[in-house]
């Protein structure tokens, strides 16, 4: 390893470069199809809690190194919304990228809302597959171990990343949950015979700061600076419509009134 073990996108690149010489690095849904030729597989998993702007940094570099991995994306996120006119571009963005999209749903939503289980997965994964133009088939839970809602899948829903054989028996899972690794960094399991699923939140990687709360609070301004952005930019337009009031109003006289 050149750089160091810490959450940067080079050393991210560093660990690719070795697990994609060592491994079959694949997504959910692929890992049961690719060709192996008697490699051991890398599952290599993201969920999206903060936004899509890292997500899409990390999945352009997985793009140039060949790699397919699954972004598992919310929909009822306090923090991006995947589903708006930007959102959607950005997904189908990763998908001409190669990558899987998956659902990171909330059962804690479902429940607020009265919807049964089943039903929320049913609805958020058509309005998945309908934004981004495929077959959405894997899923994640956001927070596992803070609800427990009985798990209790539509027939859609092919490949759960918490079933017990991507944790704890076919295969070996890693994550980077909070910032911080359990069991030494991914770069510390390259040259090990067995199969991974590896969880790496990109928010981790891409930004830059030397501890999780530093990662966060660099989040938080670009999150205000595109917010500000926005506004500013809706301010130019209602002046821009305002100077111009005395046309806009005849045109909406003409066409809306005046019939
Ligand atoms: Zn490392
Ligand atoms: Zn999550």
């Amino acid at each position: 390893m050149k750089s160091l073990c810490q959450f940067s996108l080079e050393h991210y690149r560093e660990i690719l470069e070795i697990a994609s010489q060592n491994f079959i690095v694949t997504n959910f849904a692929n890992h049961t199809t690719v060709p192996r030729h008697d490699k051991t597989l890398i599952i290599l998993r993201h969920d999206l809690d903060s936004g899509m702007a890292p997500a899409l940094e990390m999945a352009t570099l997985e793009h140039a190194l060949g790699i397919r991995a699954t972004y598992f994306v919310q929909l009822h996120s306090d923090f991006y919304d995947a589903v708006s006119l930007a959102g959607s571009r950005d997904l189908r963005r990763l998908v001409e990228l190669g990558h899987e999209i998956g659902l990171h749903y909330d059962p804690t939503y479902y429940e607020a809302m009265g919807w049964d289980f089943r039903t929320g997965i049913a609805r958020d994964l058509e309005l998945l597959s309908a934004v981004t133009g495929g077959e959405a088939i894997s899923v994640s839970r956001h927070l596992p171990l803070l609800s427990h809602q009985k798990v209790d899948y539509p027939p859609q829903v092919r490949h759960d990343a918490y079933d017990p054989k991507f944790i704890n028996g076919q295969f070996k899972y890693l994550s980077d949950s909070n910032g911080i690794f359990r069991e030494g960094c991914f770069c510390q399991h390259l040259y090990n015979q067995r199969n991974y699923c590896f969880l790496a939140h990109p928010i981790w990687w891409v930004n830059a700061g030397h501890d999780w709360r530093e990662k966060l609070q660099q989040q938080m301004l670009k999150d205000c600076e595109a917010v500000t952005a926005r506004i500013q930019d809706k301010i130019e337009q209602y002046e821009k419509i305002l100077a111009k009031r005395t046309d806009y109003d005849r045109a909406f006289q003409k066409q809306f009134i005046a019939r």
